[in-house]
């Protein structure tokens, strides 16, 4: 039987670690503080930003919720950012993406303070992670790093392959990897013979945005799987062919009309891995936990 690696529970682990260090900084300095950003009003987006409030209100950290019409221009939201990188009490700052069409990503991430840049995705700090140096690190990647070291799963020596070449996900998964001295393999939507690359894998991770496209024939038997997707399929054949060796999901499907999965088949991987992530309640819950860890480490040095 293939053990879950079980992202609920390590998530809390990481919450109820922060407790502490923010009591200590609300008692001996002030709160940490997260600023976050949505403009306008993507619904996916408003459900991100209220999970990452509501955990800040858990937590104990003053949020700011700053929500912006759709029709903010650059030069509007670069002023925002820049009262937000003078004040003293924000030690992160979140700008919510997809940003409208007109506004300009870029502009906007490089307006980031790096030191309060909590997502670490500002060029400086993509260059700290680049050469193993200290900075915010991307939430998800460093989520699973997290969720590696409390399993005690060392990557060092082993074979890991990430199916994924994004910024936000596949390419700091690759480098946290390597620096945990693990040898690396990059794969993309080019990648030849995909299934035989990620069989050589003994730690396999998928960051594509496809439902269940990585199924048992990618899997070495007893590898490790981290499956970072999050798709919701609406379509019925979709579903009963994920349903396959995962019954729960077909019944989730008929009761909602539509079933959360990630880009590995859940049936196969639960059957020729040795560990894996489940979707929901793995790499998922993760993310805003990183984030929390990465605002109270910007609080921490900065008032240090
Ligand atoms: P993305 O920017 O769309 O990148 C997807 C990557 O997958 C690209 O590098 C693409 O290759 C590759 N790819 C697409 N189709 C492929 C195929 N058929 N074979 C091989 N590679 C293929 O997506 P992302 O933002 O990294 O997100 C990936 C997944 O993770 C999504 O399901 C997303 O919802 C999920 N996600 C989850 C969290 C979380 O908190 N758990 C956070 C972020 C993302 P090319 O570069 O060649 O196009």
């Amino acid at each position: 039987m293939a053990r879950i690696l079980d992202g609920k529970a390590v998530n809390q682990a990481i919450l109820d670690e922060l407790k502490p260090r923010i009591q200590h900084l609300s008692r001996t300095r002030r709160r940490p503080g997260l600023a976050v950003i949505l403009v306008g009003n993507d619904p996916a987006s408003e459900i991100y930003v209220g999970s990452k409030v509501r955990t800040c209100g858990q937590l104990g950290l003053l949020s700011e919720e700053m929500r912006l019409p759709g029709s903010t221009t650059t030069a509007e939201l670069l002023a925002h950012i820049d009262t937000l990188n003078r004040r003293d009490d924000i030690d992160g700052i979140l700008v919510q993406m997809p940003l409208p069409k007109h506004v300009d990503s870029r502009a906007v991430l490089l307006a980031i303070r790096p030191d309060k840049d909590v997502d670490g995705f500002h060029p400086f700090n993509v260059g700290q992670l680049v050469s193993n140096a200290p900075a915010p690190r991307p939430c998800t990647p460093a989520g699973v790093m997290e969720l590696l070291r409390r399993y005690q799963i060392d990557p060092a020596g082993r074979e890991a392959v990430v199916v994924g070449r994004s910024d936000i996900v596949g390419k700091p998964m690759a480098l946290l990897l390597l620096h945990a001295h693990a040898t690396v393999t990059v794969c993309h939507s080019k990648t030849r013979d995909l299934p035989a690359v990620c069989r050589r894998a003994h730690l396999l991770v998928a960051a594509i945005g496809r439902p269940a496209m990585i199924t048992a024939d990618y899997i070495q038997p007893g590898a490790v799987v981290i499956d970072v997707g999050m798709n919701r399929v609406y379509d019925r054949a979709e579903a009963e062919r994920i349903a396959r060796g995962a019954p729960a999901k077909l019944a989730t499907f008929e009761k909602n009309g539509s079933v959360l999965v990630g880009d590995v088949h859940p049936g196969d991987m639960a059957q020729v891995s040795s560990a894996y992530t489940p979707v929901p309640g793995g790499v998922g819950l993760l993310t805003i936990a990183m984030l929390m860890a990465n605002t109270v480490q910007s609080a921490e040095s900065r008032l240090a």
